[in-house]
């Protein structure tokens, strides 16, 4: 992948992955129906990556400033249990979360695309924006994705720190040596 020994470094320390959902697990468009009902999209890929951290023990949360029935549907697939949705301050959500599970910071690689969520990324281990990040994000992360919000940026994340734990041939073999 061609990642800096400091990504890698703070990658490989990773043990809890937090998510902003619209623009980082969707495209950030909402689409509502004739009934007022809202419609996002997910990336297929996306949801593989994180079931592979939670098979190597890192757990994801979702924290989200707004409230959708489709973000607590896909999570119940993804088996994801830290969800947090209508968060207005979604450090103190982490914050949260980190004594709940007994972590700190350092152990966090947080993902976000918009300005609101830079008081939490600020104070995370590994942070991440991605490509169509709003302006001016890419100067607050340490990593951002080759791949926009909603196109598998979150995959690429789940790959990124599975490889730098030296745990993604393993993953691959899961699937590419079937017994
Ligand atoms: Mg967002």
């Amino acid at each position: 992948m061609g990642l800096s020994r400091e990504i890698v470094k703070r990658a490989r320390g990773v043990r809890l992955l937090v998510l902003d959902v619209d623009g980082v697990l969707t495209d950030g468009k909402i689409v509502y129906t004739e009934e007022g009902e809202q419609v996002q999209g997910f990336h297929v890929r996306d949801g593989l990556g994180i079931k592979l951290l939670a098979l190597h023990g890192i757990e994801t949360a979702v924290i989200s400033a707004r409230k959708s029935r489709a973000v607590e549907k896909r999570c119940v697939e993804l088996g994801i249990m830290q969800v947090f949705q209508g968060a207005g301050d979604k450090l103190s959500c982490l914050k949260a979360i980190l004594s709940d599970l007994g972590l700190d910071y350092e152990h966090v690689c947080a993902m976000g695309d918009d300005w609101v969520d830079l008081p939490l990324l600020k104070k995370c281990g590994l942070a991440v924006t991605v490509r169509d990040g709003a302006s001016l994000m890419q100067e607050h992360c340490h990593y951002v994705t080759r791949v926009p919000g909603g196109r598998g940026a979150v995959r690429e994340v789940c790959e990124l720190i599975l490889d730098a734990k030296g745990l993604l041939d393993a993953c691959m073999n899961l699937y590419s040596n079937p017994r």
